[in-house]
């Protein structure tokens, strides 16, 4: 029974054992733990330390990283209980003289080995146990000398066994505690071996990396991560081998694909004989740093680019006005940034024209007093010694507080400035003197508000004072009170946006004094897309004098003209008048005669009294023509029936071209074009022409002496009259002076006849030019506007 009992309480032992082996289940946890939060960081533990610490470390993270995957603790516990009933039964049962129950030395480790200090603890009381109920249930009736030294042998096996594996267990939750504590450390800790494989990984490099402890551990960490080094990746190498550290920044690329910058501290681990075991890494993320250094280094650069870029001396000054220079434009003026801080603050003062600095400084210094923004101009010499202006300006910067703290200014080169504004008062000061002397001054209007501004010429002109506001009002109030309607007309133009305005009007000055003024203007198109009317405004009352003056005497040369002409014409108009007296004279007698018949003949006597009162109506007519054109005065322009003129000017002429053998060719315009203009000038006009015509035709023998007169449209705004004779023609030398005054070829000619022509032509609006036929002769010939009923 007492064998019964003892085989019943070792099972129990050994039922207990693995009891104890499965509740230590959490063991693995902390296993788990450990291959998570090995660490060993070399700022938190020191490097003789560490040197000591990390090749356990690393066993124990291998260790721990195997632990993981073997057998469970269920399967150590099956064992170590199995083992345990099998020495329990070998020693109970069989008669083996041997010390059997040694082997629970195995059991407590199989059990140590789960990692349990309390379950090796309660193993190693049972396996005590377990050896003593043996013994008694194998020697029921008094123990053996032999069997109780080898029990006692047993037992001294177990307790030294228990005692090594329980402080080996009190070591290693040491460290585990330790590595704890290094995990706290948000730094990523890698220990890789001299092959680059990775064999330790904290949750740092897992929080860093991305990958996981068991997928990171025993992989080649340079190819994991796509290490970039800062240096070929052996010159690290090399100086991490003989200088047992490297310090460097190194890019990475993390599980997830983005790549950091990492700051990594590399420490060489040796074993004993010094021989190169692994590498332990403290790596911190600063791609964030990295890029905030890298954006505040291209912030930097962008705004000394900036500096650089402005057309300007940048600088900054102290509270207390010491400038220093901020950018290389004042190279030119042989100071370079950084200068004056290093030599001295008031090198600035050395580059203001003396003339100007005592102006400059006592602004400056009271723009620093006041705090008052700084604006002013001086000349700064450059290093090729010429000055130049420069603008000044600064602007104060202040703290929360409202002090200054620095100024910062800027000069700008207004050299150029300087110069275009001096050439433009120069150029101002020509205009005016020219507008003054020209009398000519300038308008220009905006458009649709009909904003004006006036030179001071065009005030001048108006006869208002400089400060009155320009408007159209103003120079309605000055327009003569016949010229309204028209300069109203040229306004409403204006408004209608006509591209060119041309008007000639009169003023009536305050004193009553008449102005001509002409004003041309045309419209141009500003940038803002508003039209602006931009003209001129001349004074012409004088040369309008001058041209009257002109006229007059242009008149009274005609009239002389003419009278010559009529004296040369004697023969001809003595011809014309007596022609018709003797047909009256004629008609008279046979009158008298139908009369003094027995048998009056009433009829016949009225005829002949009728055509001597057509004759005595003919001579009338030719003697008011003669009268009108040797009558001074002047020129009336009346609508006129050209052909009508044409025929009146060659019935005057008409006996004088038969003298010299002309025959005469009319070719009228039918119907008959009408003109604008002075009879007795443009009959002027005519005869002088054919009068040359015949003239030059006077030498011809032998061929026709043919005089042809056309009247033609020459557009629809101009008549066209020809007068072309078959005489001598114009050489070609003389052709440039025929309407000059006092030209002639002839001996007993003036040379005034074509002038005067051209003249009156001109005055009528038309033009007068000679060409030379192909057929010989000379083709004079005239313009004049068409008209066409409208009032003038
Ligand atoms: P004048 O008849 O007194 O010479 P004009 O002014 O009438 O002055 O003519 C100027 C000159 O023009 C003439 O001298 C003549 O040389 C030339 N001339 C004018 N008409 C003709 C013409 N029909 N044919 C050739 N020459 C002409």
């Amino acid at each position: 029974m007492p064998g019964t009992a003892g085989l019943l309480a070792g099972f129990m032992a050994m039922l207990y054992i693995a009891l104890l082996t499965e509740s230590d289940a959490g063991i693995r946890g902390n296993v788990s733990a450990l291959n998570s939060t090995i660490s060993c960081h070399a700022a938190l533990v020191p490097t003789a330390q560490c040197r000591r610490a990390l090749p356990v470390a690393v066993k124990v993270q291998r260790r721990a990283f195997e632990q993981v995957r073997r057998p469970d603790a269920r399967a150590l516990r099956i064992l170590a209980a199995a083992l345990a009933s099998a020495v329990f039964f070998a020693d109970a049962l069989t008669s083996l003289h041997i010390a059997i129950s040694v082997l629970y030395v195995v059991v407590i480790l199989l059990v140590a080995f789960t990692g349990s200090r309390r379950a090796t603890h309660s193993s190693a009381w049972t396996c005590a146990a377990l050896t003593l109920a043996a013994l008694a249930i194998a020697h029921p009736h008094g123990v053996p000398g032999g069997a109780a030294a080898r029990s006692a042998m047993s037992l001294v096996a177990i307790a030294v066994t228990s005692f090594i594996a329980i402080r080996h267990q009190a070591s290693t939750a040491h460290l585990i505690e330790q590595i704890h504590l290094l995990n706290l450390t948000h730094d990523a800790i890698v220990v890789y071996d001299m092959n680059d494989r990775i064999a330790f990984w904290n949750q740092g490099a897992e929080k860093l990396y991305g990958w996981p402890a068991h997928r990171a551990l025993r992989q080649p960490i340079h190819e994991l991560t796509r290490t970039r080094f800062p240096a070929a990746a052996d010159e690290v190498r090399a100086a991490l081998l003989q200088a047992g550290r490297w310090d460097g920044e190194l890019e990475r690329t993390r599980d997830d694909g983005t790549v950091v910058t990492i700051a990594s501290r590399l420490a060489l681990l040796r074993d004993e004989r010094g021989k190169p075991r692994a590498v332990l890494a403290t790596d911190n993320d600063i791609t964030l740093r990295k890029n905030l250094q890298m954006e505040l280094q291209r912030k930097q650069d962008e705004m000394s680019a900036m500096l650089e870029a402005i057309p300007g001396m940048i600088w900054a000054s102290t509270h207390d006005g010491e400038i220093e220079p901020m950018n290389r434009r004042w190279d030119a003026f042989d100071i370079a940034p950084g200068d004056a801080t290093r030599k001295d603050r008031s090198l600035w003062r050395t580059l203001v024209h003396p003339h100007d600095l005592p102006r400059l400084e006592n602004d400056w210094r009271s723009a620093v007093a006041t705090g008052a923004p700084f604006e002013g101009t001086a000349r700064l010499r450059r290093k090729d010694g010429l000055y130049r202006w420069m603008h000044i300006c600064a602007e104060p910067l202040r703290n929360i507080d409202g002090a200054i703290v620095r100024w910062y200014g800027v000069n700008t080169d207004i050299e150029e400035r300087k110069r275009a504004e001096e050439a433009l008062e120069r150029s101002e000061a020509f205009l005016a003197d020219g507008q003054r002397l020209s009398h000519t001054g300038s308008i220009a209007m905006k458009l649709p508000d009909g904003e004006m501004l006036w030179s001071h010429e065009a005030y001048r002109i108006f006869g208002y004072a400089a400060n009155v506001v320009p408007s159209m009002d103003l120079i309605l109030a000055r327009t003569h009170p016949d010229d309204i309607a028209l300069v109203r007309q040229s306004y409403r133009q204006i408004l209608a946006e006509a591209p060119f305005i041309d008007i000639e009007h009169r003023l009536l000055m305050p004193d009553r004094s008449v102005k001509h003024v002409h004003y041309v203007a045309h419209l141009s198109a500003r940038q803002s897309g508003r039209f602006e009317y931009v003209g001129a405004l001349m004074d012409v009352t004088h040369a309008k004098h001058t041209e009257e003056a002109l006229t007059r005497s242009m008149t009274e040369l005609a009239h002389v003209t003419r009278v010559t002409m009529l004296g040369e014409l004697t023969a001809s108009i003595a011809h014309e008048v007596s022609q018709p007296i003797a047909a009256i004279v004629t008609c008279g007698h046979a009158a008298l005669r139908w009369l003094d018949r027995p048998q009056p003949d009433l009829a016949e006597a009225r005829e002949a009294i009728d055509k001597a009162i057509r004759s005595a109506k003919r001579a009338s007519d030719i003697v008011w023509r003669i009268r009108s054109m040797a009558q001074k005065r002047g020129p009336a322009h009346v609508p006129l029936d050209l052909n009508a003129l044409v025929d009146e000017s060659i019935e005057l002429v008409l006996h004088e071209l038969h003298d010299h053998g002309v025959e005469l060719e009319i070719e009228y315009m039918s119907p008959a074009p009408h003109i604008i203009g002075d009879r007795v000038q443009l009959q002027q006009v005519l005869i002088n022409l054919m009068m040359n015509g015949a003239q030059a035709m006077a030498a011809v023998t032998g061929r026709a002496k043919r005089l042809w007169v056309a009247t033609r449209m020459a557009d629809a705004q101009y008549v066209h009259v020809i007068v072309k004779d078959a005489g001598t023609g114009i050489k070609a030398e003389h052709a440039g002076q025929l309407f000059e005054a006092f030209f002639t070829t002839r001996s007993e000619g003036m040379g005034i006849g074509l002038s005067i022509c051209r003249s009156i032509v001109e005055a009528h609006g038309g033009r007068i030019w000679a060409e030379s036929p192909p057929e010989g002769g000379a083709a004079l010939q005239f313009t004049l506007p068409v008209y066409d009923g409208r009032p003038q």
